[in-house]
């Protein structure tokens, strides 16, 4: 390998073995001990809260973790009073290089007048946002600048991990991967060859199962950490309609062997019914929205162990400002919302494997955490909803054994928030104190500006 091979190679080093690398530094013996004390603990998989939590921290990871545990000799004591100690929450759907939350049209216009570096600066502060919230990690599930073939997203996450910038440890998608004209079409809508070009596998582009394999290859070359397809239409796309299914199933296997192969997870894009029953059956590791997915398909997915990424707040968000998108989105973000809260009913009630995830970006960078309430209101019980932020998503993203719950050897992403989750879920979005790796990130307000960080930010959000 000569010395510029070398050097690439070490630059696209992956998101998984960066966290095995920093998360199995031993201990040294001169790291000062904290101790971290509050009323309740959720360790990210039981079924209660357990009294009196007790986390001992050692550089970046937990040296224990339970009820009443004794405090060592010289350690440092932050005791939070009346809250509950958790593990960092876990967003398995952001796109944080991006911000959809405006007006729709400006922000196309936006999109396409400002320079790709500058909108990489503006992702520096969504990132901080999301971790002031309490999310140590994302699942980044793509990011995208027309006309542009930046990897802004892998910029973000090796800056976060290199420690120039503060944000959430990420997994990255790099381009979200899908057919011509479809939902990730990043020219569709535009007029025919604005652009000089139909974009290619390079900007995730592809067209039967060789070109998505090399789409996958061309990822995983620049730094994906996970594969992001979309198998049916979209919402905030023009050309296509919502629950139509755009990959063939020949291309979906192509694209979940091939992602597999290269050990990277699949998580899909999917409105609709008949495309997600076919990802399904193709061996995707988890469907995006699934708004219109049907109780047998919901059935299929339990069968499989196929996770679900609700992201309720992407639909709550546009509903509440559907006058800032076009009327052809309009209709089919209604489409959509009609149908998801049937649809998350039932998955919760056929006990489907749930992770959390928000799609923030379509709303403002921050709000994460009010998916728990939506969650909550739609009928599952508030240890599921914290489960499905925390070991779940974990379990989802490969990196269970690094973190997501709170145990002796597992990274120290704590979190604490005001008084008892399961009896009032919003606490979840009064996060007041994150460490990440060890590091306090917070502990009381946060920095400037507060957690929404849009010019549109407008954080009510109505009650489903
Ligand atoms: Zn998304």
């Amino acid at each position: 390998m000569n010395v510029s091979a070398f050097y690439r190679f070490c630059s696209r080093l992956s998101f998984t073995i960066l966290v095995l690398i920093s998360c199995a530094i031993s201990i040294h013996a001169a790291d000062k001990v904290i101790v971290l004390k509050a009323a309740r603990l959720f360790d990210g998989k039981s079924k209660t809260l357990a009294q009196n939590g007790v986390v001992i921290v050692q550089g970046n990871k937990i040296v224990d973790a339970g009820s009443n545990l004794p405090t060592p000799t010289d350690a440092q004591v932050i005791d939070l009073g009346d809250a509950t100690l958790s593990p960092g929450f876990m967003d398995g759907h952001t796109h944080l290089t991006l911000d959809f939350s405006g007006n729709y049209n400006e922000r196309r216009l936006k999109e396409v007048d400002l320079n790709v570096s500058e909108q990489a600066i503006l992702a520096t502060r969504y990132a901080r946002a999301t971790v002031e919230a309490g999310f140590t990690t994302v699942r980044d599930l793509g990011s995208r600048f027309v006309g542009s073939k930046e990897f802004v997203d892998v910029a973000l996450r090796n800056s976060i991990n290199k420690g120039v910038i503060v944000g959430p440890r990420m997994l990255v998608a790099t381009y979200g991967i899908g057919a011509t004209g479809g939902h990730f079409d990043p020219t569709s809508g535009f007029r025919d060859m604005l652009f000089g070009h139909e974009p290619d596998f390079s900007q995730g582009i592809a067209d039967g199962p060789d070109a998505i394999r090399k789409a996958v290859r061309f990822e995983v070359k620049n730094g994906a950490d996970v594969i992001k397809a979309a198998v049916s239409g979209g919402v905030l796309s023009l050309a296509d309609e919502v629950d139509t299914p755009q990959l063939t199933p020949a291309e979906m296997a192509a694209l979940v062997d091939e992602s597999h192969r290269l050990r990277k997870k699949v998580a899909v894009h999917c409105h609709g019914d008949q495309a997600a029953k076919e990802a399904i059956e193709a061996g995707v590791d988890s469907i995006e929205h699934g708004s219109f997915m049907k109780p047998e398909t919901l059935t299929l997915m339990k069968n499989k162990g196929t996770y679900l990424t609700p992201t309720l707040m992407a639909t709550e968000w546009i509903m509440s400002k559907i006058d800032n998108y076009p009327p052809a989105l309009q209709a089919k973000a209604k489409a959509a919302a009609a149908a998801r809260s049937d649809m998350f009913r039932n998955a919760v009630k056929m006990g489907v494997k749930v992770s959390f995830g928000t799609d923030a970006a379509v709303f403002p960078h921050g709000q994460n955490a009010k998916e728990f309430k939506l969650m909550v209101d739609l009928g599952m019980q508030p240890m599921d909803a914290l489960r499905a932020a925390t070991g779940n998503a974990a379990d989802l993203f490969g990196i269970a054994q690094k973190t997501g719950t709170l145990e002796k050897g597992k990274c120290a992403d704590v979190i604490a928030m005001p008084g008892d989750p399961t009896a009032d879920i919003t606490a979840t979005e009064r996060v007041s104190f994150v460490m990440k790796e060890g590091k306090i990130i917070r502990n009381g307000p946060p920095s400037a500006p507060p957690v929404a960080v849009s010019a549109d930010a407008e954080p009510e959000i109505p009650a489903d």
